[in-house]
């Protein structure tokens, strides 16, 4: 469970979640990843972290969701792992119903939201937009579409996950190119219990981006195919020109036309070596091989109440 800045909403989630999972097994562990938090989410764990069934890890700074959901995935020692947020938007009913569809022999088992109707048209759109680029025909792999991080996995996809090496983490993107059986549950995102989501437009559109580049080379290919279509453009144009020289006898001066194609396709060429720059920075951030995410402490057993640590 990534947490960053939770400390309202970790106590009354834990109550319902311990509860929960008591009655599911008497072998759990619920990890909780701090991102990096400025608030009281260590004070408000304290208790928890004493009590056993909860683990503790802090990582050095705050790195982002995605990056708190490796961690998780690496340190998580369950032979079933459940990734679920930190703020009661995912219902904890949802988990029994997941354990039953791995009990029926599915790998993986994510929540898809039944519905968008609460969001902004913004969000909406830029979401189909999203899935539309990186699900296009000929994508090997395929991203589920509403289907977010709140999923279990068996350890078999825990241990697919944990192999690949790469920084730009974007995990539905990863989910997806795993594998393995997947099967989708309906359900509809609780409001946030308190506190606000650290998720604005502009870092749901940066998370996109991290998507698009690390999973489709659409944006890439797309622009040799522009540029094909302006040259063969261009060559027609000048044939048109030529033959108006003959016909016609006199030339345009045409400045204005010269002007704005100048400027258009000047606009072009910086967008392209733009998208080349994005791939190009995420190369490097790749070639610099940091670390994914960095731990400062870890604290509790993580043991089941009731269950005796082994010798
Ligand atoms: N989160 C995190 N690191 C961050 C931002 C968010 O670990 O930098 C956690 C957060 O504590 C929560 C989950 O990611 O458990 C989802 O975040 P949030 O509710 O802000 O996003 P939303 O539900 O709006 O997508
Ligand atoms: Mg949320």
């Amino acid at each position: 469970m990534p947490a960053y800045n939770e400390a309202e909403n970790l106590p009354s989630l834990l109550t319902q979640l311990t509860a929960q999972l008591a009655l599911l097994t008497d072998r759990f562990e619920v990890l909780i990843v701090d991102d990096g938090s400025t608030d009281s989410t260590a004070e408000a764990i304290a208790p928890w972290v004493i009590q056993g069934g909860v683990r503790y890890l802090r990582l050095s700074r705050n790195f982002g969701k995605e990056h708190a959901l490796t961690a998780g995935i690496d340190h998580a020692r369950g032979e079933v792992v459940v990734l679920m947020d930190a703020d009661l938007q995912h219902p904890v009913e949802i988990v029994a119903k997941m354990l039953d569809a791995w009990q029926a022999g599915a790998d993986m088992v994510c929540a898809a939201r039944a519905s968008r109707a609460d969001e902004s048209w913004t969000k909406r759109a830029g979401t189909a937009l999203f899935y539309w680029i990186v699900n296009r025909k000929g994508s090997k792999v395929q991203i589920p579409v509403d289907a977010g991080d709140f999923r279990l996995m068996d350890r078999r996809v825990v241990d697919a996950l944990k192999s690949l090496p790469e920084r730009n983490r974007f995990m539905k993107g990863l989910y997806a190119w795993v594998g393995f059986r997947t099967e989708i549950i309906d359900y509809q995102p609780a409001e946030r219990h308190a506190g606000h989501s650290s998720f604005s437009l502009r870092s749901l559109a940066h998370l996109a981006l991290t998507g698009v580049t690390a999973f489709s080379n659409v944006p890439l290919r797309l622009w040799s195919a522009v540029g094909a279509v302006i040259a063969v453009g261009a060559i027609g144009f000048g044939v048109l020109i030529v033959i108006e020289h003959f016909v016609n006898g006199h030339d345009v001066p045409g400045w204005a036309t010269l002007v704005t194609s100048l400027m258009f396709f000047s606009g072009v060429q910086l967008l392209s070596i733009g998208i080349l720059g994005e791939y190009v920075g995420r190369i490097f951030d790749e070639v610099k091989q940091r670390p994914i995410y960095l731990v400062a402490s870890e604290q509790g057993s993580g043991l089941a109440q009731g269950e005796t640590p082994a010798p």
